[in-house]
């Protein structure tokens, strides 16, 4: 991933790969000015969100990578911006939906990728369900219907198994409930 980038962003001299402390990857080094390009990862967000009858609101991706896969509404945390406010962002720009953050799922991060992905639980508090450019069609899933083998992500079907078993669970202790 290293050969994407070529040039210093600060003076334009040429980057070469360095090592600059043991036990580190090598990082990219401007051969003239000395600075050093970090790679650093980039934070995305997502949100799962449900209506008052429990279903999950799932997009149909128009846009690579996944294209024509299922995927909760996300999208990159621009910098300087509160992560959560860019988790109702998303939701909105992808869904159409208004929405409240309920709680923190999981984040999600995987060897030699670059995205980080923190992962809401999210209730439709208004809104008319459609979506975005980005999105071919966007629906409700009952909890039975979603569509395991067509999710766009790996982290996908991980923040949604994860968020199923604690509605699961949570079910369960509630008194009175079967
Ligand atoms: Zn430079």
């Amino acid at each position: 991933m290293h050969a994407d980038f070529r040039f210093c962003p600060v003076c334009g001299g040429s980057l070469e790969s360095r090592s600059i402390k043991n036990g580190d990857p090598p990082r990219l080094v401007c051969a003239a000015c000395g600075f050093v390009f970090y790679l650093d990862p980039k934070l995305a967000v997502g949100t799962i969100i449900t209506d008052a009858e429990s279903r999950v609101v799932l997009v149909r991706r128009a846009i690579e990578p996944g294209y024509g896969k299922w995927v909760f509404p996300g999208g990159y945390v621009d910098r300087g911006e509160e992560v959560q406010t860019a988790a109702v962002r998303e939701a909105r720009e992808e869904t159409g939906l208004e929405v409240r953050l309920d709680r923190l799922i999981n984040i999600y991060s995987y060897t030699g990728r670059v995205p980080v992905i923190v992962v809401y639980a999210a209730t439709m508090i208004g809104g008319q369900l459609g979506c975005d450019d980005e999105g071919l069609e966007a629906r409700f899933f009952e909890s039975g219907a979603i569509p395991w083998d067509e999710l766009a992500f790996r982290s996908t079907g991980e923040a949604l198994r994860e968020f199923m078993q604690s509605l699961f669970l949570s079910s369960d202790r509630r008194p009175g409930s079967h």
